[in-house]
């Protein structure tokens, strides 16, 4: 087995952030108050790889992928217009950087099985999503796709949200595991968990696609009024004059998001007392998401007249990513011996 030496040992950068989304229509306020204002931060400080996921999507979708690459169309155009640079981050995807493919089929031969049972996520999605056949190997070994989306690029931060986690700890496993067989070649990636405000849908659930309850980053003013004028509120407050709790009321949630603390007291004295009606409620936080979503959606329609500017930004984000990818894999075949 071919071991590096101390002195030629492989650079690991630090502060190398890897995150991806996989593709899947338009997004909406869930995932802007989730991943995408996190990510414009990070972008603010560090390195950061941003990548369509198409091939994770492809685990659950493979079945019907006919939707995937308008949805990678739409996602970075959504991505673009709320502010990531692919000037100072790299936006590529996924299937473009066959790199990812083969860290991911090394990986395969060092990693146990039950390593990848065990990731909590493999059994609830399983059975969450029935109805598909997830007995797949895809399904199975994405954790370990993961982790090679990570590792090709040495990533060293990864942001995720609190059910995340496991993938995380499996991707220090595995680039343990590497480094003790073959000399250290990968960082251990810390897991950084962000604080995701839980943004509910119109009818009171998680804001998903697949339950129709979303509000679009792309959503006129219009719409964002037509939609969230008639989002389930307090059932106390059937009538008018019937007071509620804000504490009941899955509207608020948004109030918590985009109100300030002034509005928030005035409109939980309001609704206590019943002196104020949802619907003026509502108009109060309406305001502010409108505000936040219209230069949103402004710079989406500029973009969308600048033909081809998707196909170009992806097209710069794989070179740029199949660069940092090649050397690494440089690294693992030198390593590996072969
Ligand atoms: S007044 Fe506001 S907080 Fe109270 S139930 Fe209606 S929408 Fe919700």
């Amino acid at each position: 087995m071919a071991r590096k030496t101390s002195t030629d040992k492989p650079s690991i950068q630090t502060n190398v952030v890897v995150s991806g989304n996989r593709p899947t229509g338009d997004l909406h306020l869930g995932h802007l108050n989730g991943a995408l204002k996190n990510w414009l931060q990070l972008q603010r400080k560090y390195g950061c790889f941003f990548f369509v996921a198409d091939w994770h999507a492809l685990t659950t979708e493979y079945a019907d992928p006919s939707g995937i690459h308008e949805s990678t169309k739409s996602m970075v155009l959504d991505w673009l217009a709320v502010g990531l640079d692919p000037d100072t981050s790299v936006i590529f995807r996924q299937s473009d950087v066959p790199e990812h493919a083969e860290l991911h089929l090394l990986f395969s031969m060092i990693v146990p099985v039950p390593w990848l049972e065990r990731v909590p996520t493999y059994k609830e999605q399983q059975e969450q999503l029935e109805g598909r056949d997830l007995s797949t190997y895809g399904f199975l070994g994405y954790p370990l796709l993961q982790a090679a989306d990570i590792l090709v690029y040495k990533g060293d931060r990864v942001p995720v949200g609190e059910d995340q986690l496991p993938h995380v700890e499996l991707t220090r496993e595995v680039a343990r595991r590497f480094n003790r067989l073959y000399g250290e070649v990968f960082p251990e990636p810390r897991g950084e968990v962000v604080r995701i405000a839980k943004i509910p849908g119109t009818d009171g659930r998680k804001m998903s696609k697949s339950y129709g309850n979303t509000v679009s980053l792309g959503d006129d003013p219009d719409t964002v009024y037509s939609k969230l004028s008639k989002m389930v509120t307090d059932p106390r407050r059937a009538r008018r004059t019937d007071p509620g709790d804000p504490a009941d009321c899955p509207t608020f949630k948004l109030h918590e998001v985009y109100c300030t603390d002034a509005e928030k007291a005035e409109v939980t004295e309001g609704c206590k007392s019943a002196s104020i009606g949802c619907l003026d409620c509502k108009k109060i936080m309406i305001k502010h998401v409108v505000e936040e979503l219209e230069p949103i959606r402004s710079a989406r329609l500029d973009l969308e007249k600048r033909k081809g500017v998707v196909t170009e930004v992806l097209e710069a984000g794989r070179d740029k990513a199949r660069k940092v990818a090649a050397s690494t894999l440089s690294d693992v075949r030198s390593a590996v011996g072969i």
